[in-house]
């Protein structure tokens, strides 16, 4: 917390918008819509997933239908298609902006249609590590086969693609206000949304598809996914600092790669081109498969006890040190020399087509997702990482290397 949130939800309680409806969602929303440019209409949802799924239902996905989502991504873009019945079919990333690879998708595209008949019912490329994906042949693409773009940019919050919005391409735009993510209401998502008339239609669905009668009347089955009014009051703070932030992260990313251009096996992943502006949310390096880390020969020796990362929840206990799929043994060596230092670092996140819970799927491919997840690690970066600091994991990293 680092904005005005307190101020924000002190007043908000203070008139008894404890409740979930209330003036700091309007306002919350209005700021979203004017941060992504004005054009777009948002809805204010409990999370990032709450928003993938309601977009996937607006785009009239059901049972037995495909949706194309990019495979190099976190679970809750694909796992939503799955509540719905339908199948999650995914498809590799290209090699510089490590997202959906637009040949790959069209040529899945083409498959699908000659496999089962039918044309997906929507698309989801992904900004992974708030890198934009090549939207405009992304889109190019999906309009010919007349496919709803979904963006997943719950990782591009403020990232730009020729000057443009990520969220704002697609049909739908999907934001994410987890704890970890570039700004958070503690925890929340929003939905961009084409116009009013399919922002009521969102909202309709979250707020459990009510028909207007004097009592509860249902026609179709809604979901409880409105943003409380006190997130909304934390997320209002947070938009206070958002830019902040976004340049924080755009710094700390400049100063790895600065520090590191001159550290052989160790490349950082940057902005391909001019049209790419990342906001950097995860800093992130690949790391040659040649390059002697100490005590790689001692990785994975050990059974893992939690999530690596830290992450929230609860986590199966697991039997296994390694699985088919996984880093190789100098990047988990690199990640902890790290840990061993006070430095979190984790891998690259591994890509859905090699999650045993889908590996029944449909995957177009070409080794590139494999590739970084292999090679990949995850630097800290976040908005109270210090210059110092970054000094620091950088001379830990020289150090670790032999
Ligand atoms: C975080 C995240 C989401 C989901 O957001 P939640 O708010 O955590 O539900 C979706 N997609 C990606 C790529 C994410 O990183």
């Amino acid at each position: 917390m680092c904005g005005r949130e307190i101020d924000f939800i002190r007043a908000g309680l203070a008139e008894d918008w404890a409740v979930p409806l209330g003036p700091d969602c309007d306002a919350f929303e209005q700021e979203l819509e004017n941060f992504v440019g004005g054009t777009k209409r948002v809805a204010a949802l409990v999370s990032g997933t709450a928003a993938v799924h309601l977009a996937l239902v607006a785009c009239g996905v059901g049972a037995g239908d495909e949706v194309i989502v990019q495979t190099f991504t976190f679970c809750a873009s694909s796992h939503p298609v799955t509540y719905l019945g339908a199948v999650p079919v995914f498809v590799d990333s290209e090699k510089d902006s490590w997202n959906m690879d637009p040949d790959m998708l069209e040529a899945a595209i083409r498959d699908r249609i000659a496999k089962t008949g039918k044309t997906p019912k929507a698309i989801i490329p992904v900004a992974l590590y708030g890198m934009p994906y090549r939207i405009d042949r992304i889109m190019e693409i999906a309009d010919r086969y007349g496919i709803p773009v979904i963006e997943d940019a719950a990782e591009g919050f403020g990232s730009t693609f020729r000057g443009q919005t990520l969220g704002t391409f697609g049909r739908y735009g999907v934001l994410s206000f987890n704890g970890n993510k570039m700004i958070t209401t503690s925890g929340g998502g929003a939905l961009i949304c084409p116009d009013e008339a399919s922002r009521n239609e969102i909202m309709w669905y979250a707020t459990q598809a009510r028909e207007s009668y004097p009592y509860y009347q249902h026609e179709a089955i809604g979901y409880n996914y409105r943003m409380s009014n006190i997130c909304a009051g934390i997320g209002r703070g947070q938009m206070t600092v958002a830019d902040e932030h976004i340049a924080h992260h755009r710094h700390v990313q400049s100063l790895y790669e600065e520090l590191l251009k001159d550290v052989e096996g160790i490349t950082m992943h940057t902005n391909p081109g001019p049209e790419y502006d990342s906001n950097f949310w995860l800093c992130t390096a690949t790391l040659d498969p040649e390059l002697k880390v100490k005590g790689q020969e001692n990785a994975y020796r050990q059974v893992v006890t939690g999530a690596v990362g830290g992450a929230a929840g609860v986590t199966h206990a697991t039997s296994t040190a390694v699985t088919d799929c996984q880093p190789n043994d100098n990047v988990e060596a690199m990640r902890m020399a790290l840990d061993a230092a006070g430095i979190e670092s984790r891998p690259l996140w591994k890509p859905m087509h090699k999650q045993p819970v889908y590996r029944n799927n449909p995957a177009y491919t070409n080794g590139v997702s494999e590739s970084l997840f292999a090679t990949g690690i995850c630097l800290p970066a976040g908005p109270w990482v210090t210059d110092e600091q970054v000094r620091y994991i950088v001379a830990t990293i020289r150090e670790s290397i032999l």
